[in-house]
């Protein structure tokens, strides 16, 4: 599949005021050295625990916050460098759908203008012509004509869902970033939004980067999966891999703790001790190393690099030191990144 995407290096602080003088004396280490790819037509999931900065990395690559430092390759323009003109020009192809339906949509507009609104922004239509594109664009979430007088107070948390789906796809867009898109919403109802984003894909060969908490939901979604653990990806591969064989000891406490649906199975728990360090100050050598099970003395001092454990399998751990350095500069697929003529260093 070609590549849409390409995040190279990607970081993120924010600085933090303390003192009487509000003098910037720390910072929070929200996102440090993400790399990643994303190929036409795909669904890479970003899964860890909230405040691991998975939403950052979303904001980041949309600009929505400008990043610290890194690049943001999209269709082979590196769009941290481009000017407000062109970068506006370039947001008709990226699009975000946010985790609050309630908070998202303006109240006091109808439907038919919060989805025509980024038409208005981005394209020289006429007023027949969006609203052609409009009703198209609401059909295709499962919404009807008649909806379109409507104000949001007068949906369901899952239909106003369907409406910030609608309002992202009206501009035809090639890349959707889910900021925990079903995360607000009801069991019942989460299973049909599923859906219709898995649809929407296969008919408008989207790409999304699809952020969540839950194991579940990225499972059911995903292509590939990245885990990540206090502002880094500590695994990235196939979904099925990380389901089936999950390499760094992080991602093993996780799956663990998810039930499994059959009584006369059991799975061991893997507890993880104490709470996820602060941001402002990560933990030197491995960021995982204070609460990990298998932690060994080199992991207190040395940061682990990102090796190819497996094929299309990356992890972030000692562990596995003995495995090829996964290395700048990134390389145009993940298959590429394993080819040892591509690697800028080994173990
Ligand atoms: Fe655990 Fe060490 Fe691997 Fe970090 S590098 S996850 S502390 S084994």
């Amino acid at each position: 599949m070609p590549e849409l995407l390409d995040v190279r290096h990607l970081v993120k602080h924010f600085p933090v005021r303390r003192g009487l003088l509000g003098r910037r004396n720390a910072k929070v280490h929200a996102v440090d050295d993400v790399s990643f790819s994303l190929a036409e037509n795909e669904t890479l999931g970003l899964v860890g625990e909230s405040g691991c900065g998975k939403s950052t990395t979303g904001f980041s690559i949309l600009r929505l916050i400008e990043p610290t430092g890194g690049e943001v390759r999209f269709q082979g323009q590196n769009i941290l460098m481009l000017d407000p003109e062109p970068l506006r020009r370039l947001r008709r192809k990226m699009q975000i759908v946010f985790q609050d339906p309630f908070g998202s949509l303006n109240p006091r507009l109808t439907v038919e203008r919060i989805v025509e609104e980024p038409l208005l922004n981005h394209e020289a239509l006429s007023a027949a012509a969006r609203r052609v594109r409009v009703k198209e664009t609401l059909e295709m979430v499962g919404l009807l004509p008649e909806h379109l007088t409507r104000f949001p107070h007068e949906f369901s948390g899952g239909q106003r869902q369907r409406i910030c789906v609608a309002r992202a796809l009206v501009l035809r867009p090639k890349l959707v970033v889910g900021d925990e898109p079903v995360s607000a919403l009801d069991v019942s109802v989460r299973a049909q939004v599923l859906n219709l984003l898995v649809e929407l894909q296969r008919r408008l060969n989207l790409s999304y980067l699809f952020i969540s908490h839950d194991l579940a939901v990225i499972r059911y979604v995903s292509h590939r999966v990245g885990v990540m653990y206090l502002g880094q990806i500590v695994e990235l591969a196939d979904v099925k891999a990380i389901y089936a064989r999950p390499l760094h000891p992080y991602t093993r406490a996780l799956l663990s703790a998810v039930p499994v649906p059959d009584p006369r199975r059991s799975r061991q728990r893997i507890l993880i001790k104490g709470d996820v360090p602060s941001p402002i100050d990560p933990p030197p050598g491995c960021r995982f190393h204070p609460r990990c099970p298998e932690v060994m003395p080199v992991c207190l001092e040395q940061a682990p690099l990102t090796r190819a454990a497996e094929l299309n399998h990356l992890v972030r751990c000692h562990l596995y030191d003995r495995h090829d350095v996964w290395n700048s500069p990134f390389p145009a697929s993940t298959s590429d990144a394993l080819n040892p003529s591509t690697q800028g260093g080994s173990a």
